[in-house]
């Protein structure tokens, strides 16, 4: 009997039936602290109170509505991005991989607007993720993600992350656009250096590339200012953005410059359930708590303390843990074992984490939590490490 869902993920044996904060109560009576937060999604954790007040009420007015009409919470949300962001407009859809659609789709089309048509390719880097559509996986590193899908779609040009000078080298004149991670999520939390994203503009400004960053990941609030860039203090042309967005509604936004934005006209480009009153309901109720200055300063607090109770674990654990790092509450474990190993046991333990690639299990709890949750993470993660080393001893 073929089981009735495609065999797309390889799921851990339970089933949620509710949540609250940080915590995930399963079918079976477990209860579990969420620091994989739907990979980096619930960024308030999970029945955030104004979240749901938020959605309920939208949903007694007006759920769906297309966007040939006048949408005021996607234009309260698009206004918001702006006044927040260095961009001008916003393009709403449903998520990162067609945020990431719209991005590539825009590079090229501003190009061809202003008269160079044979400016179609991007400059995309090893470790990268930039999701499952087949423009996404042409732009990502993975070749599992491609293998046996057919001729990969043209136009992308990979160099090694935090190598400006292959960068560099890479750029022709078929160049469109440069798009690149701040962090490297599912790459195994790898952070750009501030100076090679300021270089990379500096090389998109030289050549008349349109410059992308792929914030679905590390934006929101996740390492503590609303964007991740902003700690390299440079300004993309175009970001593309979804996961924390919603803190847990599907909703994904691409958003520019006014100089690239206004190579989109009507008909060029669109997304049936793209920016619904629901959807932009709920993202207008993240930014309510999110945007907010002491939320993100408390963000930045709590990932420091929580990356100075992880340092220690290299030393204390070796043949488990080689090394720490990311920012925000947007951190990796470099594992000795199989990181699968790791975050199995981390869940058998009470402890919900998500795998990378370079053999990283990621932290991203929501940035709701508190300095306990912290305390009582870093209390199981240390007990796991204890109990594999034991294991391999
Ligand atoms: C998750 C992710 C995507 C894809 O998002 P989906 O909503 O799964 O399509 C794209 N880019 C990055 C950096 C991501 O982490």
């Amino acid at each position: 009997m073929t089981p009735p869902l495609m065999a797309t993920y390889d799921r851990l044996d339970v089933a949620f039936t509710h949540g609250a904060g940080a915590r995930l109560y399963s079918e079976d009576g477990r209860t579990f602290l969420d620091f994989a937060a739907g990979v980096a999604v619930n960024v308030l954790g999970h029945c955030h109170p104004h979240l749901v007040d938020s959605l309920c009420r939208q949903a007694e007015k007006l759920w769906h509505c297309s966007n040939l009409y006048r949408i005021r919470e996607q234009e309260r949300l698009a206004q918001r991005l702006v006044d927040t962001s260095f961009a001008d407009a916003a393009f709403f859809c449903n998520s990162g991989a067609e945020a990431i659609e719209c991005t590539i789709k825009l590079a090229r089309k501003h190009q061809h607007a202003i008269g160079r048509p044979e400016r179609y390719r991007m400059i995309v880097f090893e470790g990268a993720f930039h999701g499952r559509t087949l423009a996404a996986v042409a732009a990502g590193a993975s070749a599992k993600h491609r293998d046996g899908f057919g001729p990969a779609m043209d136009g992308f040009d990979r160099v090694p992350f935090n190598d400006l000078a292959a960068a560099e080298a890479a750029c022709g004149e078929a160049t469109a656009g440069i798009l690149v991670e701040p962090i490297q999520g599912e790459g195994g939390i790898h952070l750009a250096a501030p100076e090679f994203l300021r270089g990379l503009r500096a090389l998109a400004d030289k050549h008349g590339l349109v410059l992308c960053f792929d914030e679905v990941q590390c934006g929101f609030g996740r390492t503590g200012r609303l964007f991740a860039h902003e700690w390299a203090d440079v300004k993309p042309d175009v970001m593309a953005l979804a996961k924390g967005l919603g803190g847990g509604f599907p909703i994904g936004a691409c958003v520019a410059t006014a100089s690239v934005a206004a190579a989109l006209t009507p008909g060029s480009h669109g997304s049936t359930f793209g920016g619904n009153p629901l959807a932009c309901a709920v993202a207008n109720a993240v930014l309510d708590v999110i945007h907010d200055e002491n939320f993100l300063a408390r963000v930045r607090s709590l990932g420091a303390l929580m990356h100075q109770r992880l340092a220690r674990l290299p030393g204390l654990f070796p043949g488990v843990i080689t090394d720490v790092r990311g920012l925000g509450l947007m951190l990796g474990l470099k594992c000795a074992p199989a990181n699968r190993s790791v975050v199995e046991c981390l869940f058998a333990n009470g402890l919900l984490t998500v795998p990378a690639a370079d053999n990283v299990v990621r932290l991203l709890p929501p940035l709701t939590i508190d300095v306990a949750e912290i305390e009582e993470a870093a209390g199981m993660i240390e007990l796991t490490c204890a109990q594999l080393a034991e294991k391999a001893a």
